[in-house]
């Protein structure tokens, strides 16, 4: 056997499903012209950050990789808010809300030259409860005149208060030490490559409207089975245990789904952010589409997402009650054109409203999740290959041919494939394979990744 099993260290190289790296998070809080944004640039450095597109509507920028000490982390300026008809506090409880839900360290920034604010007591509440560790920034302490203000934010009752001046750049080394010590030595976050353990990890994803609360709410309350609304820990705030076929699932964020304003869906600020931390603790994701509505935009770059963050996928068609025949000769034919990227995907037609197919949502996350964790043996793959490279060997190219010598499944959870090649596949042969091992070896519900290495 001529293989070399190192040369599978060479896979970071282009890992298809590059998941995003599981950093300690800090959020930053505070009212409007605290100097959020001033800090954050601060932190990051001003250099070109490199930034992380987040799923959703926009591609908007919000979250930064920064480093201290050697040590890195991301950071979420949580400032992209614009106060509106709620009115400043809510809007700011808010923001803090969703710090506190997504942050491992929560740096607070309040203005040391306004002093305390109603606004400010109230955010220090929801920190308060929500027990993660609070750096407390007194910014604009551009001389030291202001220290003596900054030591009256003693009185919020959180700790230290840290003075900085984000404009001039005063002491933001002693700040950064700060939020270090508060940081977990490790990024506590459940990443996807972790063993299975516990309830398994569903994200309920669709743009607004399409029936994901009313789901929720069927699957939780029909069953009357809410075994424990998860509240409060460090952890996991904001999910929900819900029992179905004999089993207890963990579905992620209901509370994002529960709660989200109507009026306040769609491209907002925080719905992109609670999707891709949604996204980000999943394992499988339930995209639903609303089936009596033409396929949108937004419903193919959501799919989209799922499958680039490499989890596990079902896509549910919901309103069915809805649909008639005409639509019906539609929308499969939109299934057909616009969905190729998920044709392998399980599909349920189901309705929340009336409670249809319910009962077949629950075997196909499992379909899915087992297609994502499964590993076909190196033995029956390469058995595979050979069959398969004889019977359909790639094109010859300028005198030469090149085949696949060995192949391995390098990953699961989303399964992965490394393929030793004498020469470079044609983008259409490696689909053809890709194809072929659906075909073969089933994958339904997962997203799976062929890579080659070529060896000269
Ligand atoms: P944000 O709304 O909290 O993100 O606040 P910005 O970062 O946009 O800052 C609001 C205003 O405060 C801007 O005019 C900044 O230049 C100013 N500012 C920010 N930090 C400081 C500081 O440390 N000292 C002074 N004097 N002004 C600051
Ligand atoms: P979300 O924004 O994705 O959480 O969607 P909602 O659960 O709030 O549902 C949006 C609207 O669609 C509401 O008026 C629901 O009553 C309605 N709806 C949800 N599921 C169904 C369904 O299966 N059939 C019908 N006819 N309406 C539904």
């Amino acid at each position: 056997d001529a293989v070399d099993f190192d040369s599978l260290e060479y896979l970071e190289e282009d890992e298809a499903f590059a998941p995003a790296p599981k950093l300690p998070v800090v959020a930053v809080v505070g009212r409007p012209n605290v100097g959020k944004s001033t800090l954050v640039n601060r932190i990051i450095g001003r250099r070109e950050a490199v930034v992380e597109d987040v799923p959703g509507v926009t591609r908007d920028r919000v979250s930064y990789i920064a480093s201290w000490n050697g040590r890195n982390f991301t950071v979420v300026d949580t400032g992209g808010w614009l106060p509106d008809s709620r009115g400043l506090a809510a809007a700011i409880a808010e923001q803090a809300q969703l710090a506190v839900e997504l942050a491992d360290v929560v740096l607070f920034v309040v203005d040391a030259t306004v002093g305390i604010t109603d606004v400010d007591e109230a955010v220090v509440e929801i920190l308060r409860r929500a027990k993660k560790p609070v750096v407390l920034a007194a910014n604009k302490v551009d001389d030291q005149k202001a220290e003596l203000e900054a030591a009256a934010l003693w009185g919020l009752g959180i700790g230290e208060p840290m003075p900085v001046s984000a404009l001039h750049g005063r002491t933001s080394g002693d700040l950064l030490d700060r939020i270090l010590e508060a940081m977990p030595e490790e990024a506590p976050r459940e990443t996807i490559g972790e063993a299975p353990g516990g309830p398994r990890r569903v994200a309920l994803m669709g743009r607004p409207n399409v029936g994901k609360s009313s789901l929720l709410n069927k699957l939780a309350g029909e069953k009357r089975a809410v075994v424990d609304s998860v509240a409060g820990t460090t952890r996991d705030p904001i999910d929900e245990m819900i029992e179905l076929g004999g089993k207890t699932w963990r579905f992620i964020d209901t509370a994002g789904i529960r709660k989200r304003h109507k009026e306040n869906q769609g491209a907002d600020f925080y719905a992109i952010l609670r999707t891709q931390s949604a996204l980000e603790r999943a394992e499988v994701a339930v995209i639903l589409v609303d089936a009596s509505d033409p396929l949108a935009e937004q419903d193919i770059r959501i799919v989209n997402n799922v499958i680039e963050a490499g989890r596990a996928v079902v896509l549910a068609y919901n309103k069915w009650d809805l649909v008639d025949e005409e639509r019906r000769f539609y929308l499969d034919r939109e299934i057909e054109r616009q969905l190729v990227l998920a044709r392998w995907a399980p599909r349920v037609n189901i309705s929340a409203k009336t409670g249809r197919h319910m009962e077949k949502l629950v075997p196909a996350i499992e379909t899915a999740l087992e297609s994502w964790g499964h590993r076909v043996p190196t033995g029956k793959l390469n058995q595979f290959f050979t069959d398969l490279v004889s019977s359909h060997p790639h094109p010859i190219r300028g005198g030469k041919q090149p085949r696949v010598l060995f192949a391995t499944q390098a990953a699961t959870r989303p399964p992965r494939f490394v393929l030793f090649t004498s020469g470079f596949l044609e983008p259409g042969y490696r689909r053809f394979i890709e194809r072929r091992i659906r075909e073969e070896f089933g994958f339904e519900g997962s997203p799976i990744s062929v890579t080659m290495k070529i060896r000269e």
